[in-house]
């Protein structure tokens, strides 16, 4: 349920585990283990894990900028995207800059003529440019920022 959520944060530089096929106890599990923030939308699961001693958050925001702004507010979440710390969406692995020769038969003939900065992930191979999209990304960015202070 919380899958685009994953991705913003992923984005964000965040390291992220999502599943949605384990159960409560291996969630809580791997939590504990990993020492990770245990996010969900599950008011339930969020307070099984509390019990347990796990940090965790329970999100009702229905809007992905709904649910950053409610991370944002309980976490110190940097709300700028740094390339340089930035996670693949898909699997989370760090993504590094990649010069352009590289990347010529992977995009778009369209894509490589507009723009000049591209990432790679080395894990999945997805190609990576600030593209088109990249204004709303700023924007709900924004959005969440000005929230953040009201
Ligand atoms: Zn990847």
């Amino acid at each position: 349920m919380l899958g685009k959520l994953t991705r913003w944060l992923r984005i964000l530089g965040h390291d992220v585990k999502y599943s949605t096929k384990l159960d409560d106890t291996k969630l809580i599990d791997i939590a504990k283990k990993e020492k990770r923030i245990l996010l969900t939308r599950d008011f339930e699961l969020y307070k099984q894990a509390t019990a347990k001693g796990i940090e965790a958050s329970y999100l009702e925001g229905q809007t992905e900028q709904e649910k950053l702004t409610e991370l944002a507010g309980r976490f110190d979440i940097d709300l700028d995207v740094d390339m340089a710390m930035s996670r693949c969406p898909k699997c989370n692995t760090r993504v590094k800059r990649v010069p352009k020769e590289r990347i010529t038969s992977k995009v778009e003939p369209n894509t490589f003529v507009h723009y000049d900065e591209f990432w790679e992930c080395p894990k999945c191979g997805q190609i990576y440019w600030q593209g088109a999209h990249w204004t709303r990304i700023r924007k709900t960015l924004e959005n969440v920022r000005d929230s953040k202070r009201k």
